[in-house]
Order: C-alpha cells, then sequence, then structure tokens
C-alpha cells in the first residue's frame, strides 16, 4: 500500500475558520498535512506570504501533524518536487465545483500520480470565503464569526480600521 503525502495548497489570504475546519479534517484523515501559501495565486494580497505563513504557524502552533510552507510556481511541479501525491481541497459549493473540477483534471494531466481530494467543510462555514470577508470588514461588518480574533486585528491593521 503506497503512503499519502498530502498539501494543502491556497491563497489563505486570509486564514478562515473554513480553512482551519478543512486542514483539521485532513490532518485526520491523512495523518499529517502540510499547508502551502501559493505566492501567484492573487494579484494584490492583502497579507505578505511570509505572513500568511506565520498566521498559520500560529494557529498549529503545538499540533506535529500540520506543517506549514510556502512556494511561487505551479501545485503540481512543487507536489513531483516534494514527494506529495495527494491535494486536499475544498469543496463548498456548485459554484465551487466548475473551477476546481478543471483544476484538478488539468492537474491530473500535467501529474497523473497526484491525485486531487475534496474535503467539504462543516456547514457553518460552507459559505464563507476570504475574499467575502475582506468585503465585509471593509464596509464596517462584523467577521468575527468568520476567521480568528488576531487575524481580524491584523486585517484591521491593514485597512486603517479601528479594532
Ligand atoms: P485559492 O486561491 O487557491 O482558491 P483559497 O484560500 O481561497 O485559495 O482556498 C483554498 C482552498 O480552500 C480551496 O480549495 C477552497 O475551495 C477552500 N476553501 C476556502 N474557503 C473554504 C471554506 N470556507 N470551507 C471549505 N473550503 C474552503
Amino acid at each position: 500500500m503506497s503512503v499519502s503525502r498530502a498539501l494543502y495548497p491556497g491563497s489563505f489570504d486570509p486564514l478562515t475558520y473554513g480553512h482551519l475546519d478543512l486542514i483539521r479534517r485532513g490532518s485526520a484523515l491523512f495523518g499529517e498535512i502540510t499547508v502551502a501559501v501559493v505566492e501567484n495565486q492573487t494579484k494584490s494580497p492583502v497579507f505578505t506570504s511570509e505572513e500568511r505563513v506565520e498566521m498559520l504557524k500560529y494557529q498549529f502552533r503545538g499540533d506535529a501533524r500540520v506543517h506549514v510552507t510556502n512556494f511561487r510556481g505551479l501545485v503540481v511541479e512543487y507536489c513531483l518536487k516534494n514527494g506529495f501525491n495527494v491535494i486536499l481541497r475544498g469543496l463548498r459549493t456548485v459554484s465551487d465545483f466548475e473551477f476546481e473540477y478543471q483544476m484538478a483534471l488539468t492537474n491530473r494531466s500535467l501529474a497523473p500520480g497526484v491525485e486531487t481530494v475534496f474535503v467539504m467543510p462543516s456547514e457553518q462555514y460552507s459559505f464563507t470565503s476570504s475574499r467575502l470577508i475582506k468585503e465585509v470588514l471593509q464596509g464596517g461588518g462584523d467577521v468575527s464569526r468568520f476567521l480568528p480574533p488576531e487575524i481580524e486585528s491584523r486585517m484591521r491593521l491593514k485597512y486603517g480600521l479601528r479594532s
């Protein structure tokens, strides 16, 4: 039986409770998981990739099953170079499906040995997205149910908003 080594790539800009839910499910499923901040996905991110790595590491301090890294370039290339044979992705809604489906099949044609595995978050996070959180926060809304307090504070600082 071959061993599954899973990579969970994403923008995590910012990290949300939905991402955290997925990371917990992924580490339970695969025994351990590497979360990777992919640097070339968002053109003008709120947080630098180093800041995103730091925030991820903080959330999983003390949890030896969760590793955090960042890279620039193609996810499948990174998987092949670093011995990952599973890409973990989250599926929230039908609207996620189309894009994720295309990406999974493209990645499979580039690297047939790397399988994409989809995991659904808990229902309460199934509509949480980093993009909407940014809009709600900038519009003065309450985002506390979507992301950890220390990440919200750092976002408020970035946007010059009162905490
Ligand atoms: P990307 O730019 O790669 O889509 P994201 O940080 O937006 O980066 O998302 C990374 C992965 O996490 C994607 O598979 C996305 O579907 C998933 N994801 C994002 N938010 C949630 C959530 N609330 N619940 C479950 N999965 C999520």
